[in-house]
């Protein structure tokens, strides 16, 4: 089956087409600037990127461009769109109620818009995907497949904050996490590289990109997850603060003039390595500074390290032990400095990892630790359409 995957966002839109038989990808790209004036790029296996600027007012324009461009006489990946099987759309927050994928129908839109208030600039964005893929490929299958369903199987202790119960009664404030799509997919094929019963390994998943978050996966189950109501909570980010005491946005607030959406802005979109750094979000960029000997893109580096560092150590201890950690995302799959720098916390859990084999790997499944290492140390890139596909294969 040819399956579309479709990731929505507020202004643009993913897509990849993948032949769920072969798991290749026949074509992707992007839509950007929906709503104000439009962009498409299309590139088909093998081929050319092509840019086509053209008006978009609302996601199904852009859906429409990308259906066009798949069966484009020239450049089609696609002879007919009765080609395509199924579509997978990601989807950010399934709250409490999405434990899992679920096929798309009324009910799955309503329960989805029921915890939009939980991931205002996202849910909003999938649905109109949704919607816009409904009106124009009438009886295709549709499948959801959220950020947040892996992490459903968390225990209360974990997911629960530490403030009055009542909040999480009247308002389902908790921790939900972020990435489960990758975190599943990375720690899955960990358990088959290493050859092992996913149900009898303790792996941690460090999914280092600009967004980063970790996952503690207990026989195949997350048990705990760094990011949490939002996707705030947790890591140093390219631009996002992770952590930090909640007193500091009552105190920047108040010195700043700013109000809860100013100081938010700043978490968000004015932190991070970027923020501390002042040079860039960008992982390449903050290396090439620190190399120039720029003392803030160091610091940027150390602490990024050292804060992934302590989550690892942190969720060792939730699992009482670990046998695989595992790196992917941009950074996890391309940083190998990064990689050594977190791992050279870790030696007190018998971590060794073969410095030089670790700097040779930039994006390719390989095992970085020594032989005599206590743990597996693995780079797996992770792929979350394919993920989707899967899912959506599995659901019609
Ligand atoms: P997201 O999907 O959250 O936007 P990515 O997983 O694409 O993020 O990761 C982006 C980060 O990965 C950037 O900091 C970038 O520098 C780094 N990165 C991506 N590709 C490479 C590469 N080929 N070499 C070095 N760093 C890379």
């Amino acid at each position: 089956m040819k399956v579309l995957v479709i990731n929505c966002g507020s202004s643009s839109l993913k897509y990849q087409v993948i032949d769920s038989e072969t798991e290749q990808v026949l074509a992707k790209g992007l839509c950007e600037r929906i709503g104000i004036d439009g962009r498409l790029k299309y590139t088909p296996a093998g081929g050319e990127t092509e840019v086509t600027d053209a008006p978009m007012p609302t996601h199904k324009e852009a859906v429409q461009m990308v259906l066009d461009a798949l069966v484009n006489e020239k450049t089609g990946a696609l002879s007919n769109l009765s080609e395509i099987g199924a579509v997978g759309h990601r989807v950010v927050h399934g709250g409490e109620r999405f434990t899992k994928s679920a096929v798309i129908d009324d009910e799955f839109i309503a329960g989805v818009e029921a915890v939009s208030d939980l991931a205002p600039l996202h849910n909003p964005a999938n649905i109109i995907g949704i919607r816009a893929c409904q009106a124009l490929m009438p009886g295709v299958p549709q499948v959801g497949v959220f950020d947040t369903a892996f992490h459903q199987t968390m225990p209360q202790k974990a997911y629960m904050y530490g403030v009055d119960y009542k909040y999480y009664e009247d308002y389902q404030v908790r921790k939900y996490g972020f990435h489960g799509t990758s975190h599943s997919f990375v720690s899955k094929r960990a358990a088959e590289i290493v050859g092992k019963p996913l149900e009898s390994l303790k792996t941690i998943v460090c999914h280092l990109g600009n967004g980063a978050s970790i996952c503690a996966v207990d026989g195949g189950k997350s048990v705990d997850t760094s990011m949490g109501l939002s996707p705030l909570e947790g890591l140093i980010m390219g631009t996002r603060s992770g952590d930090i005491d909640p007193s500091a946005v009552e105190y920047i607030a108040n010195k700043e003039g700013l109000d809860f959406a100013g100081v938010m802005n700043v978490l968000n979109k004015k932190s991070g390595v970027e923020g501390i750094s002042g040079v860039s979000s960008d992982f390449r960029d903050l290396c090439a500074a620190a190399d120039e000997g720029n003392e803030r893109a160091k610091l940027a580096l150390a602490m990024f390290s050292y804060r992934v560092a302590k989550y690892v150590g942190s969720y060792a201890a939730a699992m009482n032990g670990v046998d695989v950690i595992a790196f992917t995302a941009g950074i996890g799959e391309n940083t190998p400095s990064v990689r050594a720098d977190v791992c050279s916390y870790l030696k007190f859990l018998g971590v060794e990892i073969n410095e030089e084999l670790n700097k040779e790997v930039h994006g390719d499944e390989k095992k970085i630790s020594a032989g005599d290492s206590k743990v597996l140390v693995y780079v797996i890139p992770t792929n979350e359409e394919l993920a989707i596909a899967r899912e959506t294969v599995a659901l019609v």
